[in-house]
């Protein structure tokens, strides 16, 4: 499965934010975006004037690289965003939310979607009490995600959420954090996805 496999902290540095790759250390000083607030490269200090596409194109590239997710899959979220009813732009973010990695994200047993990956990818994540291996797995209203795995998976599992204990789980997730279980019991909303994102912005660079 493709994945960008580059250096994180360069992603955020390329879209000048944060964008929390890597889990507690964006947290620390050492989150790389702090100390080198330009962009990477021989000619990253050097400030231009972006055009409108430039902006669309940024807004594109910095939620694919929240969600972790590549240009040909993202087209492709795209595309089922557009033919679904209802706001192109909420249609998108709803299917990026949805995606199975970051469920585990947002129920907090993960610090970072790419550790998130790593825990469905080694087969511990069921959906309604079948295996589901695959990140990009889209979960639906109603459905059951768990997480099952022997003791030292599962404290570790249990260290990491008592670790995140501050941020808080998505609304749309009706959490049984002991049980290490949670239901889909609403849709996500772009409040939903914490972070400022202009969707707009998207939709007008695929339709031209
Ligand atoms: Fe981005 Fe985190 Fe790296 Fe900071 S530490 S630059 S937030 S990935």
């Amino acid at each position: 499965m493709a994945r960008n496999i580059g250096p994180s902290c360069r992603l955020c540095r390329r879209e000048g934010v944060k964008l929390f790759l890597k889990g507690s250390r964006c947290m620390t000083e050492k989150c790389a975006i702090t100390k080198r607030t330009y962009a990477p490269g021989q000619h990253g200090q050097i400030r231009k004037k972006e055009s409108n596409y430039g902006t669309q194109l940024r807004e594109k590239q910095k939620v694919k690289r929240i969600y972790g997710v590549l240009e040909r899959q993202f087209k492709h979220y795209f595309k089922i965003a557009e033919r679904s009813k209802g706001v192109t732009g909420l249609m998108l973010l709803q299917l990026l939310e949805r995606r199975l990695d970051n469920v585990i994200f947002r129920m907090n047993f993960a610090n970072s979607r790419s550790e998130a990956r790593l825990i469905v990818q080694h087969g511990f994540v069921y959906i309604n009490g079948k295996r589901v291996d695959i990140p990009s797995y889209t979960v639906k209203l109603g459905e059951e995600v768990s997480i099952r795995a022997k003791e030292p998976m599962l404290k570790r599992l249990a260290e990491t959420s008592e670790a995140l204990k501050d941020r808080a789980i998505a609304k749309w997730l009706e959490m049984d954090a002991k049980n290490f279980k949670c239901k889909v019991a609403a849709m996500p909303t772009k409040e939903n996805v914490g972070f400022p994102i202009r969707e707009q912005l998207i939709v007008e660079l695929y339709s031209k």
